[in-house]
């Protein structure tokens, strides 16, 4: 079997990243490259980057990136012997285990034996729904509602039956560690010692990662018991908040509408699914999150929130709509006749009624400035807050046309007048501790191509570009030409591989670089173009040796300088060269 290092090129060899991130990335050609939104980090433009010639990504804004296996890893939040796995199955590749650190091999264990739990509990509910009707009210509950068998199956809905030992009695019998079980947070260890289940009396939602694995459960009861909804606390496979619920089954249908329709509960998913709507996630009872949403907008071109009609719902509305901003994902809200969730509406009124309803969606930010204006503004002090309250939202669009769209609807629904909504929002601005302006995408991809003064940008570039100019390079001192430290470290790193093994690609430099901000440099310049066509690349070497002549030059001539015999020699030297030149 091959080592660790060869099954990792081959993986390479065999995946395209491009097709890889691009299932969770909205990707667009750029160039030779491609762009898409970070799922990193907040950005409305795109500066995620993702090269095929290079099988690399790398975000200008908040600088991470590598090969495909980094991408699984701060994506997935993988370890690395999990993406490698979890690429290796994909395409085929074998791996043997004797690679990883102690350390990663015992979190990658600990995760994968959550997840076997959390398989074998899934089995268990879904059993214990399959039940006759007395020992399973949750049937009776789900076809009331209509809930189909196939839907039942596709989203592996359960029952966790309404006893204290029935999963803990179950584990036991599959021989499944105990305290491994408390891990998963599937049951709780009892004071006297033993213990019991967590999920008594509800129906289970199992909640799926994008990679089709259980990672946490949900679960809702059949009556009005409080609380409504369990859900598995944090543990090493689940974090709240980070998926919303039904992303699994609805990605597919979400890419190929280009809108994902958000709602509130399990139920209001199903429902909408039963009738039909497939583009719909569900934020499993807690509010919208930036991780939510920067999952989603891999896929959506455009989300529509439905808000249930009462005081919740109205607030997490107006919470979303920064969130939405951040992140660059167009959104509208709808809040639902009163008395109504998308559960009871769409089954009391069908799906062209629900389809209506989207349709007539406002964008969110008009939501946001009806809501913020139904208290009384009458009066100054209410227009004031009113105010205070909208302009850090407006200030966070970007696009001026948007902008001041806003700001002359926001003028005329408070009744002030437009010069001075923009002069509060100015001083707003400027109060802010300010940023300063990111570069464009597109100057940064150029490689900054208008200054071919030679400096470290364009050593760098030549090297990595164009590799062959290390013979022309390597022994012409070019090194003392450059300024900072990690320029210098590359190249350095560059001539020695290429020294001790006669060739070098910048491809498997990364690996040998031990510091983040000598990784993102490369990163950097191995996306970005070539500053020099291939006629330009021999002057280019030749300029680089001259100069670093020059340099060396010069540098004797200031050691030299008390001793006028000497500085005579090397000023003549110096001349020569310069005519030679
Ligand atoms: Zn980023």
């Amino acid at each position: 079997m091959p080592s660790h290092q060869s099954a990792k090129e081959e993986i390479k060899r065999a995946a395209d990243i491009v097709q890889v991130i691009g299932q969770f990335v909205q990707l667009k050609k750029a160039g030779k490259n491609f762009v898409g939104l970070c799922p990193f980090h907040a950005e409305k433009d795109p500066s995620f980057t993702v090269s095929s010639d290079r099988q690399m990504f790398h975000c200008f804004g908040c600088k991470k990136g590598g090969d495909i296996f980094a991408f699984g890893i701060d994506y997935h939040g993988l370890t690395f012997p999990e993406a490698l796995k979890d690429l290796a199955e994909r395409y085929n590749v074998q791996i043997t285990d004797k690679f990883s650190a102690i350390e990663e091999k015992k979190k990658s264990k600990l995760r994968e034996t959550l997840l076997k739990i959390n398989e074998a509990a899934t089995l268990y509910f879904q059993q214990a729904l399959s039940k006759t009707a007395i020992e399973n009210p949750a049937a009776d509950y789900l076809k009331k509602r209509a809930i189909s068998n196939e839907i039942i199956s596709e989203f592996r809905l359960g029952y966790a039956p309404d006893k204290w030992h029935g999963i803990v009695d179950y584990l036991r019998r599959h021989k499944i560690d105990l305290e491994r079980a408390v891990q998963a947070g599937l049951i709780i260890p009892k004071k006297g010692g033993g213990y019991y289940d967590r999920f008594r009396g509800r129906i289970m939602f199992p909640i799926l990662n994008l990679r089709g694995q259980v990672v946490g459960f949900g679960g809702r009861v059949l009556d009005d018991s409080l609380p409504k909804y369990l859900n598995t606390p944090e543990t090493p496979v689940f974090h709240k908040g980070e998926f919303p619920y039904g992303l699994h089954a609805s990605f597919k249908a979400i890419r190929q509408k280009g809108i994902a329709v958000i709602v509130e509960g399990y139920m209001d998913l199903l429902a909408l699914r039963r009738h039909g709507l497939d583009e719909v996630v569900a934020t499993l009872g807690t509010a919208l999150t930036d991780q939510h949403i920067r999952k989603i907008k891999g896929y959506a071109k455009e989300a529509v929130v439905v808000f249930d009609p009462d005081e919740a719902g109205r607030n997490a509305a107006l919470r979303s709509l920064p969130l939405f901003l951040n992140e660059g994902l167009p959104a509208r809200a709808v809040v639902l006749p009163d008395g109504h969730d998308p559960d009871s509406f769409v089954n009391t009124k069908g799906l062209p009624e629900f389809l209506k309803l989207l349709d007539s969606a406002s964008s969110m930010f008009d939501f946001f400035l009806a809501q913020k204006l139904t208290q009384d503004d009458s009066d100054i002090e209410g227009k004031v807050h009113a105010l205070k309250e909208i302009l850090p939202v407006l200030s966070q669009l970007r696009n001026a046309a948007q902008r001041s769209l806003y700001v002359g609807r926001l003028s005329e629904r408070i009744g002030i007048k437009e010069e001075v909504v923009l002069s509060e929002l100015k001083s707003f601005k400027q109060n802010r501790s300010g940023d300063a302006p990111e570069r464009g995408l597109k100057d940064r991809l150029k490689g900054r191509k208008l200054d071919k003064k030679i400096g470290d940008i364009q050593l760098l570039n030549l090297l990595v570009h164009h590799p062959k100019t290390i013979t022309g390079l390597m022994d012409s001192g070019c090194r003392d030409l450059l300024s900072d430290d990690t320029a210098s470290k590359i190249v350095e790193v560059i001539f020695d591989k290429y020294r001790r093994e006669g060739q070098f690609s910048p491809e498997n430099i990364e690996d040998t670089l031990d510091n983040d901000d000598v990784r993102i440099r490369l990163r950097e310049v191995m996306v970005a173009d070539s500053i020099y066509s291939d006629q330009e690349v021999k002057q280019a070497v030749e300029e680089i040796r001259e100069k670093a002549r020059q340099k060396r030059l010069s540098d004797s001539v200031a050691e030299v300088k008390g001793d006028p015999e000497a500085l005579n020699k090397m000023l003549l030297s110096k001349r020569r060269a310069q005519i030679s030149y």
